[in-house]
């Protein structure tokens, strides 16, 4: 799949400390390759590949720490941008009901998602009107009511002798009536597009003047979702796009075109059948899903917040220079053991959960005393040039410390990892803009 391939395009990147321009331009030719192999629009990908490699050649990049993460940072951001940028909220009435129309083909998902979208709106205080709009399609009329009894919200319904445009008109003055604030039209679908099933929107949506056109599109079904929706807009005017079956086998394609193409955000996703399976969509979190970075970016997060900045950038031009010392090297692992289990944070990190030697690295409480008691037996200039610490300062170290030889040797071997492991560490916070501050 698409994750799966740029993270091995990523993986290539990620543990170098410099990137040349060839290196840059074979990642983004393979992204381009993953990004038209999940079904992304030709242009869109065109568009994207041009805007990363733009940023991605800039000199900053190029002299950062870590040049791979920070690239893979630009394209995490960008594909955040291609998908709207931030989350795109419901709209919502001056006065109420806020009047949502639901558009589509059949079998998009558009029955199913007005039922999950009255469970949300529930869940956020409000009372939502089911409209029962299809008349055509054997069934329609029931499957609303099942989902309306489900989640106790009322379905108004003429059954399907009476005109959509016409159950749409009373269906909201019922809702105003019975002061319920928002009202969930649900439309008929067609097997394609067609003028009919334009003709007959057009006029629900003259008849009752939407807040939103939500259109629901199968994101399985990748640059044909796409294409759907780039023709209802040039018909209807869409507010949002629904993106349904999210949780089955899709190539990311809709999700990262949409919006590129038809300029319409994402509001929701479905992930399922079940009726809480809609969630509101968030371009941030998708990009990471793509990625299948969501565990480094939230270590990132974490660490951002958990990290004294100062401190960070201080150690950074300690290590620049060579100057990390052992007493550097004490404040650092308790700096990480704020993260969490140590084991988990070295799996996140690229690259280091293959580090020989950081398996070992157990840090609890108990280890951190013996080490902080290797590190007291140091003289100044060991502390700080650790590399004069031959075997007879070893032994002494260890007799000083009440610890063993091997415990020292260990000591001090996993301190030239940690050394190296923070350096990509401290680059990463670098790189990801940092600033995090201590809070
Ligand atoms: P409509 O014709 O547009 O009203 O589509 P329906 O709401 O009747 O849905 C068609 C089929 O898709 C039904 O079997 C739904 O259960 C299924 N469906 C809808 N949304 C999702 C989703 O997010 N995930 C999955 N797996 N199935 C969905
Ligand atoms: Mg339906």
């Amino acid at each position: 799949g698409l994750t799966g391939r740029l993270q091995s395009v990523f993986s290539k990147l990620r543990g170098k400390g410099k990137v040349s321009e060839d290196d840059v331009n074979e990642a983004m030719r393979e992204v381009r390759l993953a990004l038209l192999e999940a079904d992304v629009n030709f242009k869109v990908v065109k568009d994207f590949v041009a805007k990363v490699k733009e940023k991605a050649i800039g000199k900053e990049v190029m002299e950062s720490f870590t040049p791979g993460m920070v690239i893979i940072d630009i394209v995490n951001k960008e594909l955040t941008e291609l998908m709207g940028g931030s989350q795109a909220k419901l709209a919502k009435a001056n006065k109420p009901p806020t009047v949502i129309m639901m558009a589509g083909l059949q079998g998009a998902g558009k029955t199913t998602t007005s039922g999950k979208l009255a469970k949300l709106l529930q869940k956020g205080n409000h009372r939502p009107l089911l409209v029962a709009g299809d008349i055509y399609r054997p069934a329609a009329i029931k499957q609303l009511q099942v989902l309306g009894e489900q989640i106790k919200a009322p379905v108004f319904s003429l059954g399907d002798k009476t005109s959509p445009v016409e159950i749409a008109k009373q269906g909201l003055q019922h809702a105003k009536d019975n002061n319920l604030d928002y009202v969930i039209i649900d439309t008929a679908g067609r097997l394609h597009i067609d003028e009919d099933l334009m003709e007959e929107l057009k006029q629900i949506h003259a008849a009752v003047n939407p807040d939103e056109v939500l259109l629901v599109v199968d994101a399985m079904t990748g640059q044909d979702a796409v294409n759907v929706a780039d023709s209802f807009n040039k018909q209807l005017e869409l507010t949002g796009v629904v993106l349904t079956k999210l949780d089955g086998d899709t190539r990311g394609g809709a999700a990262l075109s949409v919006k590129a193409v038809t300029g319409c955000p994402i509001k929701f996703a479905a992930l399922g059948e079940k009726i809480d399976a809609l969630e509101p969509f968030h371009p941030e979190r998708m990009a990471s899903r793509i990625l299948g970075m969501g565990d480094m970016l939230s270590l990132i997060e974490k660490a951002q917040a958990n990290i004294d900045a100062d401190k960070a950038k201080e150690m950074e031009r300690k290590m620049r220079n060579a100057e990390f010392t052992f007493d550097d090297f004490l404040e650092q692992m308790d700096q990480v053991k704020k993260l969490g289990p140590i084991d988990q944070i070295l799996d996140m990190l690229p690259g280091m959960n293959k580090a020989k030697g950081m398996k070992d690295l157990k840090v609890d409480d108990k280890q951190m005393g013996r080490v902080e008691a290797i590190v007291k037996s140091m003289t100044r200039q060991e502390k700080s040039q650790p590399e004069i610490i031959n075997h007879n300062r070893r032994k002494r170290i260890a007799a000083g410390s009440g610890t063993s030889l091997a415990e020292v040797n260990r000591l001090i071997k996993q301190f030239d990892e940690m050394r190296r492991m923070m350096k990509q560490f401290s680059g990463m916070m670098g790189g990801f803009g940092g600033g995090g501050g201590k809070s």
